[in-house]
């Protein structure tokens, strides 16, 4: 079985074989750009290797020694020869790519021999021993694990120690100085030596990627993108090319477009005789391809027409790596290079305005879940013309963002847990900060450039980041930084533009974002698109016309309990709850039922004939009582009572399991009057709206409905009740009583419950909480280790569980279509926003989710991508063979 390609025999659809690197380096070789030779150990070998108890197996150990003579042949070059030194990169690249997450080696094949070599045939001794200490300092991290910090105080100690300013400054005596101290470095470590023979440092390194799969960094990453762990990586063997061998050399990283803005416009940072990692680590801040185009014009027009050539071949954008060895122009790299919700937008429509792609593939190139960064907050003029900015940085990824400042990964993520806004201050970002960037607000380095690997990952998860502050100075050991001679210890708060680049003192406030005028045009093509509607859940008009400006057609969830939580009102539902009977219950229900009239006549009136869909009170009863001592009197005093009888009221109350308990419908039962009132309330607000010649339409719903004679009993008194109200108005009404199908057995019983029920709405969080029996404010306790220990893929309230929650859903959709066949259905709660889950409630049939405002974009956006890919599926189907 073959397990190792060269980049001349695959394509870029072989992805899952061969990774997304080394698809996109056969693709590049075989469009004929400039690509180092070499070959790809496919994700084949990853998963022989695991089965192998990560050892190399033999037959893949001999496919790579008949890999290398082969690869040495083309090149000219041979391992372990020290007249003409074949040198390697070993690169890791999965199907999908995971920038920075995975480990490289470069120079692997040096060693004390090969080395003087390399100093001979190039003439370049610094430039040899250059090389030697990055091999050594990468080796030593990626397959041995020693930390870099260990290394790169060897370095910065010599900098120091002669007052040099940058790695430049190194001689090559310097150099060999350090590649001695790096090799004490292994010798006192429980590794030993550094490995001389090239071939046993690349079997090492090759292991040390496969087993790199499963690091905590490359885990977290997953986990935070939906990363399939079992796919696996490939590696990559690839003949090197130096950036770092003169003044003639450099390396660089480029976008086709702009990623921060999406204009058309070559953007990229290159580095005047460096390597590789050099740009993306930040270790020096780059400058533009000005420079590369003032060393070589004509590489410069080589690479441009090169990468116009990748973006057409793509169609898309693309970030690509690339490097010049004395003025000869290689690719190392390319894929769809990642931006901010801005510039994907106004590349999307603008690809479409340019030919290059068709409107549904543009729609398919927005991700959803990035969108909402777009409507996410700034600060306006007029705050910021207030202020004096402490400095400025690149603006490397859009937002606004304040906060306490951290230093460390691990301190963000404590204070996060403390409840803290966050805002990390580093030198700069590696992979190991993941966990830290994802907890913080905003991001702020004081070196690197516009493709650091902080900037990349702020973009990449929508974060205000702020890069390549040079006026800012991390001090790491006393926990503070300096920002122009400020000191500002670790806990200050700082604000930052995302949009600028500008940092300033204190906490600003921000504000909601303009519309995108980009994000409009998506939007209209998704909506011509999509097959489902979105609704809001808007508990509050200032919400309902906030969804409607994002483009909700309507109501699918008021939770008017939510009404009730605000001061003044909270005290009347105390007052309607602590009254033991139904003649004290008359009182504070009238005053409620003006109230609640009036909250609803607004939301009718927003909707303008949409549908407003009002759930009638669902939490339990002694959510809204009074909890310690302090409460317990003030409210015994409000409503004219003892503390003492106050407290008996509470403690009959009192459930032991509230969440399970005395709520939803079965309040209806025990207490009618109090749907009752809310039925009223909602029917004379509609009755209201009417004579004034608005079109409304009340849909009423039920919550936590278990069986067909509850649900009859309720909806009888519901509808004597309504009856009453229009009969003494001497009128008429459309309205529609509904249910949430939220309890797995009212799943089981749906085609019952369709006989009465005017539509269905699934409540998915309290479905997900009673199929798993997980409580819902329980889960911090297991869930996180569930995830972990890979138990569970997903956070079944973030992502919906298809197998189980979603296999009910199903049911329940089949069972009330098969009763009524127009039966309408929808899907309201956290889940109803989630793209991945959007995908499955289309093919089964839901006619329409409801989201939170903000998710309203992202929801109709997810909605049209399920319609092209379930239309896409269906043709492929179709033109299968029979
Ligand atoms: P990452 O996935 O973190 O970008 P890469 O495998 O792309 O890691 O490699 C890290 C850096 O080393 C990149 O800048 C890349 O261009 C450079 N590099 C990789 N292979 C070679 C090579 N054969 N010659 C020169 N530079 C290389
Ligand atoms: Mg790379
Ligand atoms: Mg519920």
């Amino acid at each position: 079985m073959q397990q190792i390609y060269f980049f001349n025999e695959g394509r870029r659809d072989m992805r899952s074989l061969l990774g997304s690197k080394g698809a996109n380096l056969a693709e590049m070789t075989h469009l004929g750009l400039p690509v180092p030779q070499g070959f790809t150990i496919s994700t084949v070998a990853c998963h022989e290797y695991e089965k192998n108890q990560n050892q190399l197996p033999t037959a893949l150990q001999a496919e790579i020694v008949q890999s290398l003579e082969r690869l040495e042949a083309i090149t000219d070059k041979k391992f372990n020869s020290v007249q003409t030194p074949l040198l390697v990169s070993v690169r890791s690249g999965a199907a999908i790519s995971m920038p920075g997450m995975m480990d490289t080696i470069l120079n692997l094949g040096l060693n004390d021999q090969t080395v003087i070599g390399l100093a001979e045939q190039t003439h370049n001794e610094r430039f040899a021993w250059d090389c030697y200490r990055r091999l050594l300092q990468m080796f030593g991290n990626v397959v041995y694990g020693m930390p870099e910090q260990n290394f790169e105080s060897v370095l910065a100690d010599f900098k120091r120690r002669n007052g040099y300013r940058t790695d430049l400054d190194l001689t090559a005596a310097d150099l060999k100085a350090i590649v001695g101290r790096f090799q004490e470095l292994y010798l006192e470590s429980e590794h030993g030596a550094f490995p001389q023979a090239p071939e046993e440092q690349l079997s090492l390194a090759v292991a040390a990627v496969f087993t790199s799969w499963q690091n905590s960094r490359a885990k977290v990453y997953r986990q935070l993108h939906h990363i399939d762990g079992n796919i696996g990586t490939a590696v990559n063997v690839q003949a090197m090319v130096f950036g770092n061998s003169g003044a003639d050399s450099g390396t660089g990283v480029a976008f086709t477009r702009d990623p921060v803005t999406g204009e058309k416009k070559v953007f990229g940072e290159f580095l005047q005789n460096a390597q590789g990692e050099d740009v993306v680590s930040g270790v020096r801040t780059p400058q533009g391809l000005s420079a590369m185009e003032a060393m070589s014009p004509q590489a410069y027009q080589q690479f441009l027409t090169a990468v116009a050539k990748l973006e057409q071949h793509y169609h898309d954008m693309q970030d690509v790596e690339f490097t010049l060895e004395h003025g000869k122009l290689y690719f190392l790299q390319t894929r769809s290079g990642k931006r901010t919700a801005k510039a994907a937008v106004k590349i999307a429509v603008d690809q479409v305005n340019e030919g290059l792609i068709e409107r549904n593939a543009a729609l398919l190139r927005v991700d959803p879940e990035q969108i909402s960064n777009l409507l996410h907050p700034e600060f306006a003029a007029a705050t910021l013309a207030a202020q004096t900015p402490l400095t400025k940085g690149l603006p490397a990824s859009p937002g606004a963002a304040s906060g306490k400042i951290y230093f460390t990964a691990a301190s963000a993520k404590a204070a996060h847990e403390a409840g803290e806004k966050v805002i990390l201050v580093r030198q700069d970002t590696s992979p190991e900060d993941i966990a830290g960037m994802v907890v913080s607000e905003a991001i702020v380095t004081s070196r690197g450039g516009m493709t650091s690997h902080a900037a990349v990952v702020a973009r990449g998860m929508g974060k205000c980041g702020v890069v390549g502050c040079a006026h800012l100075v991390v001090d790491q050991e006393k926990q503070q930084v300096t920002i122009n001679g400020t000191v500002f210890p670790e806990g200050s708060e700082l604000s930052v533009d995302g949009a600028s680049g500008q940092i300033y003192q204190g906490l600003l406030e921000a504000t909601q974002a303009t519309q995108d005028e980009n994000l409009q045009t998506i939007l209209s093509w998704a909506q011509a698109v999509g097959q489902m509607d979105v609704y809001a859940n808007a508990d509050t008009p200032s919400d309902f016309a906030q969804a409607l400006d994002f483009g909700a057609n309507g109501i699918g969830l008021t939770r008017t309990e939510h009404m009730f939580f605000k001061a003044d009102r909270l005290l009347k539902m105390r007052r309607l709850i602590i009254a033991g009977t139904v003649s004290d219950r008359v009182a504070p229900l009238a005053e409620l039922e003006e109230l609640q009239t009036e909250d609803f006549y607004q939301l009718y009136s927003l909707a303008q004939g949409k549908t407003v869909t009002i759930r009638l009170l669902d939490p339990p009863l002694n959510e809204f009582l009074p909890h310690d001592a302090k409460e317990l009197a003030q409210v015994a005093s409000a409503l004219n009572m003892s503390v003492s009888a106050l407290e008996k009221r509470v403690a009959v109350l009192h459930e032991a399991n509230p969440m399970l308990g005395h709520r939803g419908s079965r309040l209806a039962v025990t207490y009618p009057d109090i749907y009752e009132m809310q039925v009223t309330a909602i029917i004379n607000a509609a009755l209201r709206l009417k004579q004034a010649g608005v079109p409304v339409k009340p849909h009423i719903m039920l919550p936590l409905i278990d069986t067909l004679p509850e649900l009859q009993w309720v909806k009888a008194r519901l509808v004597a009740k309504i009856n009453d109200l229009l009969a003494h108005a001497r009128t008429s009404l459309h309205y529609q009583i509904g249910i949430m199908v939220e309890m797995p057995r009212a799943c089981m019983v749906a085609d019952e419950l369709a006989t009465e029920a005017d539509f269905f709405s699934f409540g998915t969080n309290d479905l997900t909480q009673l199929t798993f029996g997980y409580s819902r404010d329980d889960i911090g306790s297991f869930l996180p280790t569930y995830l972990e220990q890979g138990i569970l893929k997903e956070d079944p309230f973030k992502t919906l569980d298809v197998e189980g929650v979603g296999k009910l859903m199903k049911m329940a959709v089949d069972k009330g279509r098969y009763q009524r066949r127009s039966l309408p259905i929808g899907v309201c709660g956290e889940l109803g926003g989630d793209p991945a889950s959007i995908q499955y409630f289309a093919e089964i049939g839901i006619d329409y989710v409801s989201v939170s405002p903000f998710r309203v974009p992202s929801a109709i956006l997810a909605c049209a991508q399920a319609a092209i890919k379930r239309d896409y599926q269906a043709s492929k189907v179709a033109v299968q063979p029979s």
